[in-house]
């Protein structure tokens, strides 16, 4: 079999995501000549919020223990949007997104408010996804003078709403979902004409949500990888940016051999939009991860 792709996709949620793990996984990418694609949340970092509310659910504190949550973001980003006021991520650190972008990396957008869209996109109006893009997009334009030619949902939730504003704007593709392979993504009888490049693979704090150990994840990924012709990875700055740098380097290491590492723009590119699947979106748990999120429907 032909060398598999593999596209490792860097979320950053977070103002100490982009300002403390995005330098730190741009180090570690460019010591291995490794290009990634990255979608930064461009507005405010509302983490707080997010985090008290999660404080009121059952099982909080034993997901808190499994993914020390706290270790992760910082004391804090867990008081950000509530104690201390929501600072704004992209524009905090326009140094960070014009050095990914100077080293070869592909720059998308991650949303403009990671939490609102996290816990409202699948019901949104177009006008209030619109707000969001718009947003975002201005943002980007600030910072880099361009549009960019990527969307990845925040916390993979999308709607009708969303795939129909994103259809209308300056995209090439979004990477919204989890599935298989690329496809186009349809929701209430909707049909969207971008295509849609999910995420394959599981994230390391799903695999460690569910009680498997770093050393494990890796074997995990070393057997997984190379069974479909592209896999997409999604990695956080906050995470494997984080207290798991460690991990990712080694992670990276293993597979430097095995795979060649593409941008999604470049796949994108590549894509006969006209003959790809069209399936339905389906919301869907995951293992290792609360709530649900969009999947391709199969
Ligand atoms: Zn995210």
């Amino acid at each position: 079999m032909a060398t598999p792709d593999l596209v490792l996709k860097i979320d950053v949620d977070t103002h100490r995501g982009l300002g403390d793990g995005m330098p730190r996984l741009l180090d570690c990418l460019a010591r291995r000549r490794v290009a990634a694609s990255v979608y930064v949340s461009m507005g405010p970092d509302n983490s707080g919020k997010a985090i008290w509310r999660v404080f009121t659910r059952r099982g909080f504190a034993k997901k808190m223990l499994r993914s020390n949550a706290l270790r992760l973001y910082g004391l804090r980003t867990a008081l950000y949007g509530t104690l201390l006021p929501a600072p704004e991520i992209a524009r905090s650190f326009p140094e960070v997104l014009r050095r990914a972008v100077g080293e070869g990396h592909e720059l998308g957008i991650h949303g403009n408010d990671h939490v609102y869209w996290h816990d409202r996109a699948v019901g949104l109006s177009e006008p209030e996804v619109a707000r969001e893009i718009d947003a975002a997009l201005g943002a980007f334009r600030d910072i880099l003078g361009d549009t960019p030619p990527g969307f990845a949902a925040p916390g993979w939730q999308c709607g009708k709403a969303s795939l129909a504003v994103l259809d209308r704007g300056p995209f090439a593709y979004h990477s919204s979902t989890r599935g298989v392979r690329p496809y186009r993504p349809r929701i209430a009888a909707f049909t969207a004409r971008l295509p849609e490049i999910p995420t394959t693979l599981p994230t390391v704090d799903e695999l460690l949500g569910q009680g498997i150990g770093a050393e494990q994840a890796i074997d995990l990924y070393l057997a997984e990888i190379g069974t479909r012709p592209l896999d997409v990875l999604t990695v956080h700055a906050e995470v494997e940016g984080g207290p798991y740098a460690e991990f990712f380097a080694t992670l990276l290491d293993r597979l430097a051999e095995r795979v060649r590492f593409r941008r999604l723009v470049d796949v994108a590119r590549g894509l006969e939009v006209g003959s790809l699947p069209v399936c339905e979106v389906v919301q869907e748990a995951l293992p290792g991860r609360a709530g649900t999120v969009s999947c391709q429907g199969l």
